[in-house]
């Protein structure tokens, strides 16, 4: 029978403190901590966590040796699979993934896996070098699009399997969405760049400032060289409400507020002349992990009061429990079966007032929750001096517009072979938020493995049978 041990919790700032800080919430795990969680892992015969890995990871394996005080191991074990797992045990919905289909979980708490998984490469960051594989070339030349999680799960994957992998990436820096929208509070910058320095070891060259669409098509990357190309470039265009007054000052996308606040380093007003206003009350509208950052960043930059604004229940909520909680915790306050249908500005074209209609859910629509439908006469207003509006993301058109013959949805996403992540072109492989729309690390970084085997598979093939 299941052994019902307490698992252990996560030491965190208080939330006096944190409320005034960027810094990292979630301390980790100290070595008494890991070791008492690792010996929670009942080490089943059929283990059931892996399959709710998209990277499979080998769970049962890593925490043994974490039970066995070999964290370097340990540390190695969990990257043979994961080239982000400093990122994943920070960031992953592991309530959704592997430790759902922890035994334990059926009459207690799963085991802390993710908390684990973040030990174990933290003590691996902090206490080894990073050293150079020698890696036998196959000749291959790869050439992927963005640096997110998508991109450089293939890049490590190929360059560990001899290919010579060039990463493209628009922004100034890699790490996609790690770096330009997750904040710093919940995962530390200098964490995504020891990762990609990891990638980097394994002998791939990363061109920043250079946007596939503009400097090159993807066409002209194939006819210059590379076998092959994968196109890893996100969803980062945000999703309006199209309602109105969404033009009023005050009002941002999350997307513009998120990079403001991290990238362009707002938070750290004055060292950095980049600073952003927020106002005293602020609405982020949305229930997902891009919401609750938003909001808890408004929090930080010294809002007095912050409310989330979601159309539907607690249950529908798309975030990561740890993050609701903690935003909770932190005094976000919530307007459940809510929908904002105007905003209200002065005569200066300021946000002033949201008028909100209340909801009640009815049927699951296509995507499986509960369709909230308006309540006839409940609008009401709310003083809000800042929006943020967190209700989703596109693709990025540039690459879909400039390559003839690739197909694409309704919704601007990548079509492609859902085992191979091939597109409908020969060669070009995608994956990642661009082909699923917004989603997770771990899917991105599943997509990014199956299209890396692929990929070896096809510049194998092309090698064997020249044409
Ligand atoms: P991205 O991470 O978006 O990376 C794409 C990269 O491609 C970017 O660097 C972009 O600059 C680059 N690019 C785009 N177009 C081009 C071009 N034409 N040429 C060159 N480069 C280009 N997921 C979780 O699992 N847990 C979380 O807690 C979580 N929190 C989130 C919080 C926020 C604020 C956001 C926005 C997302 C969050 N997500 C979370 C979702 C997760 O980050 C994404 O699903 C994931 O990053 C997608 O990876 P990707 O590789 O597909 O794309």
């Amino acid at each position: 029978m299941a052994q019902r041990k307490p698992r252990a919790e996560m030491p965190k700032q208080t939330v006096e403190k944190r409320v005034h800080n960027f810094d990292e919430v979630a301390l980790g795990f100290d070595e008494e901590l890991a070791l008492k969680e690792a010996d929670r892992c009942l080490n089943c015969p059929k283990p059931q966590c892996i399959k709710g890995c998209p990277v499979e990871v080998s769970i049962p394996e890593f925490i043994k040796l974490v039970k066995e005080h070999k964290y370097e191991d340990a540390a190695k074990k969990i990257k043979e699979k994961n080239a982000l797992p400093a990122v994943c045990g920070r960031v992953c919905p592991q309530e959704e993934q592997c430790q759902k289909f922890c035994v334990l979980g059926v009459r207690g708490d799963p085991v802390g896996i993710g908390r684990l998984e973040r030990y174990a490469s933290d003590w691996e960051r902090l206490n080894t070098k990073l050293d150079t594989p020698k890696i036998e070339q196959t000749g291959g030349k790869v050439a992927v699009v963005g640096s997110g999680p998508s991109g450089l799960t293939v890049a490590a994957d190929l360059a560990k399997l001899g290919h010579r992998v060039t990463v493209l990436e628009s922004l100034h820096t890699s790490g996609g969405v790690l770096m330009y929208g997750i904040p710093q509070f919940r995962l530390p910058k200098e964490i995504v760049q020891a990762e990609v320095e990891y990638v980097r070891s394994l002998g791939v060259e990363f061109r920043l400032d250079s946007t596939v669409g503009l400097l090159a098509t993807i066409q002209e990357l194939m006819n210059g060289g590379y076998d092959a190309v994968f196109i890893g470039s996100g969803a980062g265009l945000p999703n309006f409400l199209r309602v109105p007054g969404e033009n009023l000052k005050g009002i941002y996308s999350a997307n513009e507020f998120l990079i403001r606040t991290n990238l362009m380093k707002a938070y750290k007003f004055p060292e950095y002349d980049t600073p952003i206003r927020v106002g005293k009350k602020v609405g982020v509208i949305g229930a997902g992990n891009v919401a609750m950052d938003s909001a808890r960043c408004a929090l930080r930059l010294g809002a007095e009061r912050v409310y989330i604004i979601y159309r539907r229940s607690r249950d529908e909520m798309p975030a990561r429990a740890e993050e609701v909680e903690n935003a909770e915790e932190e005094g976000i306050e919530f307007m459940l079966l809510t929908n904002p249908i105007r905003f209200i500005g002065n005569d200066r074209g300021f946000l002033e007032k949201v008028e909100c209609i209340k909801q009640r859910l009815s049927e699951p629509d296509e995507s499986g929750r509960r369709r909230p439908e308006p309540i006839e006469g409940s609008n009401f207003t709310t003083e809000i001096d800042t929006a943020v509006i967190a209700i989703g993301q596109s693709p990025n058109p540039i690459i879909q517009q400039t390559t003839h013959g690739l197909e694409t949805t309704r919704h601007g996403t990548i079509v492609v072979n859902e085992e191979t992540m091939q597109t409908t072109l020969p060669g070009v492989y995608a994956g990642g938020d661009v082909v699923s729309g917004a989603a997770t690390v771990i899917s991105a970084m599943g997509a990014g493995k199956m299209a890396a085997k692929a990929i070896h598979d096809y510049i194998i093939a092309k090698k064997n049978n020249p044409t």
